[in-house]
């Protein structure tokens, strides 16, 4: 079976550098396709999911990596809405609920937990608080009941006494804590992976992933498209031709107008909050409803987020937090601890830019419009598709490809096939349970654990991410270089420390594939201490 694995990998999902060269060689110049989705996000990869599950002969482009953009540097939660319900916005807040039933129960329960969210009370104030903070809970609990989400996956929420607390939240300060407030939400247990599986599920339908490709033009009808470690450009016949560039959408289509804003969290060791595995929520002072989240994660680590910083001007490639951002999280986040967070807990830092939408019109602060997605066409026939959230992908992509097929009258398009459509490795989370492969694998490949565990050993990474691991994200992940690997497939590269320790085994693994990576410097941006 390793053999197997290794050589010509037994998945029709895999992606390789092989495949890759082949799929790229076979498109050609001047070659005609259904739908061309530019951009490897979650909604790019969702789009060419849901077009390839209709029977579409689909071609996604990336001109960086999987999950290179927006789509790494969430704070890896699956919603339910809660804070939409909270504004009025009754629409996004069901569409987000229902989504996440979704996730956890069909699509992906192999990525997806429940995480508990526990708010410390403390006095005076504790009783105004937990009646604020409880009601909020008890409209998001609403709905997931209404989505139909049951208890056994996601419990009610309620008040618990301090003895829990303590036990579920050892880090936090004991005096004149009153309690807390519980309640629950989804969690992926990383966002880059799920890009890469929904992407590997649309390979698996037939759609071509190709990650380097850059499109230099693009109309309704065609793109030059280019290959990026060659320079050669080819051009390329689409009926549709969607865009998902997030908040570079603007460089295809100049009269989509974004407001980005930046979203930074610190990475921290999980030990400094006493090993706890629920999520703190603190709110921030002097706001009803802004909050600062500990999300445990895997490797060891825990993320504390998130701040939301309007970021006018050019978009980097990869943003930055600023030193402004980390005090403010780790003032917000020490204010509830017996023993305050310094800088030196900090192991690393990440920042995203939301894809915010605002129109020609629109001049408020934050608009509601803004959390919405929408499908808008460029005066070229480019549709683009922005805005919206990771919980929400698979909707956004529903609706991008709908809006494609009525527009553009594609032929022998079926309807939307992905709500009931599993992703690579998911099975129903009974069933997940019995895997032959250790839980570690099985929280990052599913029912496919057993495949990677099989392939050969060789050296380790940090945290304890095996040989195999890296080695699965060379054969059937779609990893070309080392970044790759550290900072996508894996994540340890948000670590500076953790990048270090990995280079060798991540170079090992190319090796024992039969693969040379590309000759990329590491990107240096994931896991700078500050
Ligand atoms: C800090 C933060 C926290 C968040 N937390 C959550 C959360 O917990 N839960 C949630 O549901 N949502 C969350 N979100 C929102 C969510 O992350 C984004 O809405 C989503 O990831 C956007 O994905 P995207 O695919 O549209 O964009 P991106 O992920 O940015 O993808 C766009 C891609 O297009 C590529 N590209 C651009 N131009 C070209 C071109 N010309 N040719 C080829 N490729 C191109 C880019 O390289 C990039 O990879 C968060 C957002 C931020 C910023």
């Amino acid at each position: 079976m390793t053999a197997r694995i290794v050589g010509r990998t037994p998945f029709s999902s895999a992606l390789s550098a092989r495949r890759r060269r082949r799929e790229l060689d076979l498109l050609g110049d001047g070659a005609t396709i259904d739908v061309l989705v530019i951009g490897g996000g979650i909604t790019g990869a969702g789009l060419a999911l849901d077009a390839a599950g209709r029977g579409l002969r689909t071609v996604l482009v990336e001109r960086h990596d999987l999950a290179h953009g927006t789509s790494r540097w969430s704070s890896k939660l699956v919603h339910g809405g809660l804070r939409y319900l909270a504004s009025g916005q009754i629409g996004i807040a069901h569409e987000s609920a229902a989504e996440r039933h979704l996730l956890l129960t069909r699509i992906a329960p192999h990525l997806t937990r429940a995480v508990a969210q526990v708010l410390p009370l403390y006095a005076p104030g504790h009783l105004s608080q937990g009646a604020i903070v409880g009601a909020g809970y008890g409209l998001g609990d609403g709905l997931r009941r209404f989505v139909g989400t049951p208890d056994a996956l996601l419990s009610a929420p309620g008040p618990i006494g301090v003895a829990q607390t303590l036990r579920l939240a050892p880090a936090v300060r004991a005096d004149d804590l009153r309690g807390a407030i519980r309640g629950w939400d989804g969690q992926l247990i990383d966002d880059a992976r799920l890009v890469v599986a929904v992407a590997r599920t649309a390979a698996g339908y037939g759609a071509s992933v190709l990650t380097r490709v850059e499109a230099v033009e693009a109309t309704g009808q065609s793109a030059r498209l280019r290959d990026t470690l060659t320079g050669h450009e080819i051009t390329v016949q689409a009926r549709a031709v969607v865009s998902a560039t997030g908040v570079w959408t603007a460089e295809l289509d100049p009269d989509v107008r974004l407001r980005p804003s930046r979203g930074t969290h610190l990475v921290v060791d999980t030990a400094r909050f006493g090993g706890s595995d629920v999520s703190l929520t603190v709110p921030v002072p002097g706001s009803r409803s802004r909050f600062v989240f500990t999300l445990p994660t895997q490797h060891g680590r825990t993320y504390v987020g998130l701040t939301d910083v309007p970021a006018d001007g050019p978009i980097p490639d990869v943003p930055h937090a600023t030193e402004a951002e980390i005090d403010m999280l780790l003032s917000v986040v020490s204010s509830v601890l017996a023993e305050p967070l310094t800088r030196a807990d900090v192991i690393g830092t990440y920042a995203g830019l939301r894809p915010l939408l605002t129109s020609a019109h629109d001049d408020d602060e934050t608009s509601d419009l803004s959390r919405k997605h929408a499908i808008l066409e460029s005066a070229d026939g480019v549709l683009s598709v922005v805005g919206g959230k990771l919980t929400t992908y698979r909707r956004m992509a529903e609706d991008g490809i709908d809006e494609a097929v009525r527009r553009r009258i594609l032929p022998a398009a079926r309807p939307s096939v992905t709500r009931k459509l599993p992703l690579v490795g998911a099975w129903p989370r009974d069933l997940l349970r019995g895997v032959d492969a250790p839980a570690r694998l099985v929280r990052r490949y599913g029912a496919e654990a057993p495949y990677a565990a099989a392939l050969p050993d060789g050296p380790r990474a940090a945290r304890g991410v095996t040989a195999q691991e890296l080695q699965w994200g060379v054969a059937v992940e779609g990893a070309l270089s080392i970044d790759d690997l550290l900072d996508r497939r894996t994540r340890l590269g948000l670590v500076a420390a953790d990048r270090e320790l990995s280079t060798d085994a991540a170079a090992a693994a190319f090796e024992r594939a039969g693969v040379e990576p590309l000759a990329e410097g590491a990107e240096g941006m994931d896991g700078i201490a500050p």
